[in-house]
């Protein structure tokens, strides 16, 4: 098995040749370390190769982890409710799974108190799936319009995880319609910058990367298969 060093250095050169092949540079990604279920330990190691970014699903896991390593930018990539709002709002940097207006104003709320801002990306349910949450593509610019009305809230793009497919290339289409959706509010003056894109995983991020992702969130070709 190799080192977390070789798995981080063998990651960040996919996602430089991935950034090349779509006309940017590795400096242009930002590669969030997914680190549910990985120890402390393992995330010491991590850093000390040079990784700032890691992202976590479960609350009582990432306090554990943040209140430990505290010097690293945290994103909340995990499924969001507003009863979680305060400790969310106070332990994270970024939340990706904005995907309603209560869970947006549940924050805004905690961040008044807290006297910070919060970067937030709104989750959405790309590939229209039943139980998957996310909002619907067509009600996105609502939820950003709500999001734009929370003053502590910094919009800073869309996040999505197309339906699972064992081969990687399925998911390039969801990807591409992530990036028209992007395209579109910018255009039609929804949003006044450019939005980022958080999509990718161990298995697709290559994929989309070359379809305009921002920000990919690795876990396991970082850190190994979860057990
Ligand atoms: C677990 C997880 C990832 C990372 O998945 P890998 O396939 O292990 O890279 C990315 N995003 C979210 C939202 C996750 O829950």
């Amino acid at each position: 098995m190799s080192s977390p060093q070789n798995r981080l250095a063998e990651v960040r050169e996919r996602i430089s040749l991935a950034a090349r092949r779509s006309g940017r540079q590795a400096c242009d990604i930002t590669l969030v370390a997914v680190s549910k279920r990985v120890t402390v330990l393992s995330l010491q190691e991590t850093i000390a190769a040079g990784q700032g970014v890691f992202g976590e699903n479960y609350l009582q896991e990432a306090a554990e982890k943040i209140a430990a390593l505290p010097a690293v930018t945290w994103h909340f990539i995990g499924g969001l409710q507003s009863n979680k709002a305060r400790q969310v709002a106070e332990l994270f940097q970024v939340v990706e799974t904005v995907d309603r207006i209560k869970i947006a104003q549940a924050l805004e709320n905690q961040l008044v108190a807290l006297e910070k801002s919060l970067q937030v990306y709104v989750q959405v349910n790309i590939g229209r799936e039943g139980q998957k949450s996310g909002v619907l593509p067509e009600h996105v610019e609502a939820l950003v319009a709500g999001i734009k009305a929370c003053p502590h809230l910094v919009l800073a793009g869309l996040m999505a995880m197309p339906p699972y497919h064992p081969d990687p290339e399925a998911s390039r289409p969801f990807f591409r319609q992530m990036k028209g959706l992007a395209d579109d509010l910018l255009r039609r003056g929804v949003v006044s910058r450019p939005l980022g894109l958080s999509m990718g995983m161990s298995a697709d991020f290559e994929i989309a990367i070359e379809e305009g992702a921002t920000v990919v969130r690795v876990g396991t070709a970082l850190f190994g298969e979860r057990v």
